[in-house]
């Protein structure tokens, strides 16, 4: 009960501040763990990409301060402060190297972790060491420019786009040292500054989790747009065709089965022909309807092309596809405008059985065997077929080594 309300008010909250989001993409804003493979596909090139161009930006601005280091400080002072910018810049450059690597989310994280760490070890290292040296007008004054580096952190957190999760725990270190930083100085600490800052801290990381979190929602909304198929709400073939790469290099990784099944809808252009594209529009989405109500959670449906559908069946063998597809082609595919059955020829590969080399010669292979079942008379289903196996099967009829039935 309590968490519904929750829930409601979260919706509500989130509805209000950003853009049009559903219930179940609102969670992704919270955390990362079910965002879907396209979206941390997304998210990964993004947060490597602006990692590199603020790593590059500080690479080159952390020694351009050294002029004025030497200029303020004495010559017992600047020499370690130039030691601690050098090694630094070299820290930033070293970010911007590793980011051309990043092509997972684990790896972004990482070097976000360093993006965050490299100033901070600066932040503490300057910090120490300032306080141990006596300065005097000038230099107090460009000291203090150096405590000022936790803000510019927690402010920077807001070019990431975070969930609220990752956005708290990336700025969890940075206020924890500034807090340690106060308690180290306590004896002597002007407090009420102290807690002003703090405060002043944690209200930037509330408005940077803010600016993160927005960022991240237009790019689920982008992600969901360029996905989808905007007339049947299935993913469309360029997603498609990246879901797949993934699920076949996955499959491979795990040497798990993987298939594939190519729909053509049969004499689809009739109904183009004789009753409008409004009706053949009309009879394409209940096509869509029935097929992704009679696939497994787990099945990937792609519109492939105009009256062409392609389902991914993850962890799946030759014999569980044909099973699967028996049952969509049971339910059918809704009606045509005159009341008859619309029907389907498809074909069905999997990666074992059928040795592909990839994913796209596994398309291929389904692709053949659909227009096999176009040829040999429509309203059917054509699997592997064993080499050994007679060449032709009666028509109509289930033929189990050829894999070719007569559905509906
Ligand atoms: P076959 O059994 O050999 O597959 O015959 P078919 O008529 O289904 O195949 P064909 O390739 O000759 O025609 C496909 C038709 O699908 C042609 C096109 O007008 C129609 N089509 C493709 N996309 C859409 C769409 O988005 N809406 C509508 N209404 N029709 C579409
Ligand atoms: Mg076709
Ligand atoms: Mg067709």
């Amino acid at each position: 009960m309590n968490n519904h309300w929750f829930q409601k008010i979260w919706a509500q909250f989130w509805a209000r501040v950003l853009v049009d989001m559903t219930h179940h993409e609102l969670g992704w804003l919270a955390f990362p763990s079910k965002h879907i493979s396209l979206l941390t596909t997304r998210r990964t090139s993004i947060l490597a990409t602006r990692v590199q161009v603020v790593a590059g930006l500080f690479a080159v601005l952390t020694p351009l301060w050294i002029v004025v280091d030497i200029f303020i400080f004495s010559n017992d002072v600047w020499p370690s402060l130039a030691l601690a910018r050098v090694l630094t810049t070299i820290a930033f450059v070293a970010i911007v190297l590793a980011a051309k690597h990043v092509d997972t989310m684990r790896k972004a994280y990482l070097l976000l972790a360093m993006m965050f760490a490299v100033p901070t070890l600066f932040f503490i290292f300057t910090c120490q060491y300032l306080n141990q040296v006596p300065l005097e007008g000038l230099q107090v004054g460009v000291s203090s420019g150096y405590n000022l580096l936790p803000f510019i952190m927690l402010a920077g957190l807001s070019i990431f786009p975070l969930t609220i999760m990752e956005s708290l725990v990336f700025a969890a270190p940075i206020l924890l040292i500034q807090f340690g930083t106060y308690v180290v100085r306590w004896p002597m600490l002007d407090w009420p500054t102290a807690a002003a800052s703090l405060w002043l801290l944690m209200l930037i990381t509330s408005v940077s989790m803010l600016a993160g979190i927005s960022q991240l929602a237009f790019i689920i909304v982008l992600v969901r747009e360029s996905m989808n198929d905007c007339l049947t709400g299935c993913f469309a073939r360029n997603s498609g065709e990246k879901l797949l790469e993934m699920q076949y290099i996955q499959a491979h990784r795990s040497d798990t089965p993987l298939a594939l099944a190519f729909v053509d809808l049969d004499f689809f252009k009739q109904i183009n022909d004789q009753h409008g594209h409004d009706a053949g529009d009309c009879a394409l989405i209940d096509a869509t309807k029935s097929l992704r109500s009679h696939q497994r959670t787990s099945d990937i449906l792609v519109r492939w092309g105009g009256e062409e559908f392609v389902l991914i069946m993850p962890k799946t063998n030759s014999e569980q596809a044909k099973i699967a597809l028996e049952r969509i082609c049971k339910f059918g595919f809704g009606q045509r405008p005159d009341g008859t059955p619309l029907t389907a020829s498809i074909g069905i590969a999997e990666r074992l059985q059928d040795n592909t080399a990839d994913w796209r010669e596994l398309v291929a292979m389904a692709d053949t065997r659909m227009y096999m079942a176009k040829r040999t008379g429509r309203n059917r289903i054509i699997g592997y077929q064993s080499p050994t196996a007679p060449a032709i099967a009666a028509h109509g009829q289930v033929s189990p080594v050829l894999g070719m039935i007569q559905a509906g």
